[in-house]
């Protein structure tokens, strides 16, 4: 039996992403609706640790949906994952009276969170919030149809200076272990080849592969989207290998980087993060603990922590079928 929940805590750790100001906006205000008091706790678990919070009050939140990055700001806390590290935290929760814990972040928040609620019997719910859609048990993170709209936007750019000059451009992307992003921004803004960490036979065999048939089909600039994360060579020495042997093309590179990570969240994005947050409010007051809420069928839906930590998302392979057939 869980206890009464009077006030609950929301922090936003790991990497930013837009759209969290959102979920906060949410869960302050599902807090207000349930007469819940609410604590924003700044910079994620180093907020706990260090005991730096504040109430937050549903005019607190005014003006926040449309804003990127979070205002409660983030961090990566290596005293956290120590477990003396979590006493600390846990001391600051009995502190500052925090019934329950909201957690917006990745997986590494998660396992965080997970070893919280474990060790001390405390109960914490998690929000995905992540551009990396890399989180089993929700069709989507908060902030990834964002950093997609920014890439595709990016990459349109690109592509009218390739076709004025004739240009094979390779625009790399975030995904250190995901290609969500590359494969889909790749397939929206029409790139010839997409390069993602997922399948081994993306690297750069078939880049010239894909470069051959092109010229032969007539096309006299390229766009390739390339993930960050292991396709097999980083993309200055994929630059370097096309250079040296197809040298009759003009080869570019473009680092798309931290933009992804910012500006306003899209409205998919807001809307989902108010969706997951006041479903966060509602799991906590329904006794739920050690559940990510995520979204399945457009419904916002509580899956374990275990669930959520256990296996890597699995790539949409259709889509790579899809990417061949619409990049002829
Ligand atoms: P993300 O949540 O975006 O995956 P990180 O992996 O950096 O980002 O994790 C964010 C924070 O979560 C870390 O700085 C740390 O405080 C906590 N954390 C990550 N992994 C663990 C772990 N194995 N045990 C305890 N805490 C962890």
């Amino acid at each position: 039996m869980t206890k009464e929940i009077k006030k609950i805590g929301v922090l936003t750790s790991g990497g930013d992403a837009p759209g969290m100001n959102a979920a906060i906006r949410a869960v302050v205000r599902a807090c207000s609706s349930h007469g819940i008091e609410c604590l924003g706790i700044y910079e994620g678990y180093k907020g706990l640790i260090e005991d730096n919070m504040i109430p937050l009050y549903a005019r607190s939140v005014a003006n926040t949906i449309n804003k990127g990055g979070t205002f409660l700001r983030s961090a990566r806390c290596l005293e956290f994952i120590e477990p003396e590290g979590r006493v600390k935290a846990y001391e600051n929760i009995k502190k500052n009276n925090i019934d329950a814990l909201v957690v917006i972040g990745g997986d590494g928040s998660f396992t965080g969170a997970q070893k919280l609620s474990k060790e001390h019997n405390f109960q914490v719910v998690g929000i995905p919030g992540t551009i990396d859609n890399d989180i089993c048990g929700t069709d989507y993170t908060i902030g990834y149809d964002t950093a997609l709209n920014t890439v595709v936007e990016a990459v349109d750019k690109i592509r009218d200076t390739a076709s004025s000059h004739n240009r094979l451009f390779l625009v790399e992307v975030m995904g250190r272990d995901a290609g969500d992003i590359a494969l889909n921004a790749g397939i929206g803004a029409g790139a010839e080849e997409i390069l993602i960490p997922e399948i081994e036979n993306l690297g750069i065999d078939r880049l010239m592969h894909s470069l051959d048939t092109s010229r032969e089909s007539g096309k006299t600039s390229s766009i390739v989207i390339v993930a960050e994360g292991n396709t097999g060579m980083n993309i200055l020495e994929m630059r370097d290998y096309v250079c040296k042997h197809r040298p009759d093309y003009d080869v570019r590179v473009s680092v798309l980087g931290h933009m992804q990570r910012g500006g306003a969240p899209s409205c998919a994005d807001r809307v989902l993060a108010c969706k997951l947050g006041v479903k966060a409010v509602d799991a906590l007051l329904e006794g739920q603990t050690n559940v990510m809420i995520g979204v399945s069928h457009r419904q916002a839906v509580c899956v374990d922590f275990s669930v959520a930590l256990s296996k890597e998302r699995e790539l949409d392979k259709e889509l790579l079928r899809v990417a061949d057939i619409t990049s002829l």
